[in-house]
């Protein structure tokens, strides 16, 4: 029986491992990608049941994705990467007055750049076999803009606006390219915000938990979503639409 691979990039923690406990449940074999933590990726490794495998690499780093890539196909030359989440992303939040280039590009790197290369790392298979599905996991930043976060808002509205382009590309041959725009989730992202005050902006009053984002991306990534295309689908408790 073939086997049938998706990747997730940022696997190993919050929204990204909720991911990809969905994927594994959809009849994946999931591919966890993580950059450093090592014992959290594990962890989401032992809740698939055997369905998966690590793939560590920085995905800001292009040399090293194309490495991780080209050696996972070399080992797996009949199968191919059929859904790819990117979902790996950091903040570094500061008033641009302040920000550091650091700052700046560190986050530019992992969210845009990182969608860049391992996007172009896993799309030719998916348009040779004439199916795929790609769901880049963007941000409220993305939409609205929020103060203190102008990389982490320019990284985010850069991946919508490359999602939509980039659907138009591979439309035809059925490969399906969308982005969720979540607000507040419970993960290690948003500690040391402060819940109590901003839950009461949120018409759902409460921060959305990682497996309703994992809900979501689910069904982008399945059959079902076949004529969805270019679309940014926000997932905030209403705040923001
Ligand atoms: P998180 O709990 O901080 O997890 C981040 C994940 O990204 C970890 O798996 C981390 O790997 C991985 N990662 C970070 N830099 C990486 C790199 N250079 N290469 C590969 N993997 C990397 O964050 P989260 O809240 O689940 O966020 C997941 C995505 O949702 C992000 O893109 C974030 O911007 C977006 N988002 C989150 C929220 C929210 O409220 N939480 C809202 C909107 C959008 P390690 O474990 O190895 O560090």
């Amino acid at each position: 029986m073939n086997k049938y691979y998706a990747l997730v990039t940022g696997g190993s923690r919050g929204i990204g491992r909720a991911i990809c406990q969905k994927l594994y449940r959809m009849g994946y074999e999931v591919l966890i990608n993580y950059v450093s933590n090592t014992a959290a990726a594990e962890e989401t490794l032992a809740s698939l049941d055997g369905h998966g495998e690590l793939l560590r690499f920085d995905v800001a780093d292009a040399d090293a994705v194309k490495a991780a890539i080209e050696g996972w196909q070399a080992a797996h030359p009949d199968d191919y990467i059929e859904v790819l989440v990117n979902n790996a992303g950091i903040r570094k939040d500061n008033l641009l007055i302040w920000m550091e280039p650091g700052e700046w590009k560190s986050v530019l790197d992992t969210s845009l750049n990182g969608f860049f290369n391992v996007t172009h790392a896993v799309i030719q298979p998916m348009l040779l076999h004439k199916y795929g599905r790609i769901v880049n996991v963007a941000s409220l930043s993305g939409l609205k803009g929020l103060p203190g976060q102008t990389n982490y808002s320019a990284a985010k509205g850069g991946l919508i606006a490359a999602t939509k382009a980039l659907a138009q590309e591979v439309a035809r041959k059925k490969v399906t390219v969308n982005a969720v725009a979540p607000g507040f989730i419970h993960t290690d992202m948003v500690e040391g915000l402060d819940e109590a005050t901003l839950k009461k902006d949120i018409p759902a009053a409460r921060f959305g938990d990682p497996e309703e984002v994992a809900a979501l991306v689910g069904f982008l990534a399945s059959r079902d979503a076949s004529y969805i295309t270019g679309e940014v689908i926000s997932i905030n408790g209403g705040l923001y639409s």
